[in-house]
């Protein structure tokens, strides 16, 4: 009996996870949809024509991580365990985000010490690592700073990850909030990026805190294991 309402419980999440993300997959392919479009006209420039075509691919790529993200809610088993070099890694997630920045007139700021290793599924941390620029991001309409860093702690054998912003920040009724599914304050919003964000580190046996005062600004800690060498 209750087997089967677990079942029916996760059949509701399921179908809940598809509807969005046809949802949240219906930008950007309408997005490349335009730019195609534009990129048929014989007069476009040189200039311009590059300019298109890389952020068509961007879109496409947003698609499909918008699809792996849902999937990896979906589906959590079976994934690659391997050694997360935090550097190489969060200056990927970092190079992912700048046209996003860009567009937004965010500066990011990276400051990563010494190497670290941490351990989990390579795709999985960038996406939570996105999802929570993303959220930066969307959260400096008028532009601002995104400051990404990380401190180890080799006696606990731990690394914090520290994402700073310096947006609208969260008041505590909000901050509280987060990370309970469909919990959005945006238009577009799916309210399931920070949801993804708390599965996937705690699937690390790591741990987030989330920081945040209104008008001033919000910051992610992440806390991680060290991958044992
Ligand atoms: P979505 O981005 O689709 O709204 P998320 O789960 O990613 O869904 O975020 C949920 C909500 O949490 C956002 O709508 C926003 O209100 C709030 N939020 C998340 N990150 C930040 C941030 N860095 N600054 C301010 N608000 C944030
Ligand atoms: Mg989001």
């Amino acid at each position: 009996m209750q087997e089967e309402m677990i079942k029916s419980e996760k059949m509701k999440v399921v179908s809940e996870i598809a509807a969005s993300v046809a949802h949240e997959v219906r930008n950007p392919l309408t997005a490349v949809r335009g730019f195609i479009q534009l990129l048929s006209d014989p007069k476009l420039s040189d200039r311009k024509r590059q300019e298109f075509s890389v952020i068509t691919l961007e879109e496409l790529d947003r698609a499909e991580s918008i699809i792996s993200d849902y999937l990896s809610l979906a589906k959590p088993q079976n994934e690659k365990l391997e050694p997360i070099f935090l550097e190489v890694e969060l200056l990927k997630a970092c190079q992912l985000l700048s046209s996003y920045a860009n567009l937004q007139n965010v500066e990011i700021e990276t400051d990563f010490a010494a190497p670290a290793a941490v351990r989990g599924n390579k795709s999985k941390f960038k996406q939570a690592m996105i999802n929570i620029g993303k959220n930066a991001i969307e959260a400096m309409p008028d532009g601002g700073k995104l400051a990404l860093n990380y401190v180890t702690d080799e006696h606990a054998r731990t690394v914090t990850i520290t994402i700073r912003d310096t947006g609208v920040g969260m008041n505590a009724e909000q901050l509280k909030r987060l990370g309970s599914p469909y919990y959005s304050t945006k238009d577009k919003g799916t309210g399931l990026g920070t949801m993804v964000i708390f599965s996937i580190i705690r699937g690390m046996n790591g741990h987030v805190e989330v920081q945040s005062k209104e008008g001033a600004g919000t910051t992610y800690l992440i806390r991680l294991p060290l991958h044992g060498r």
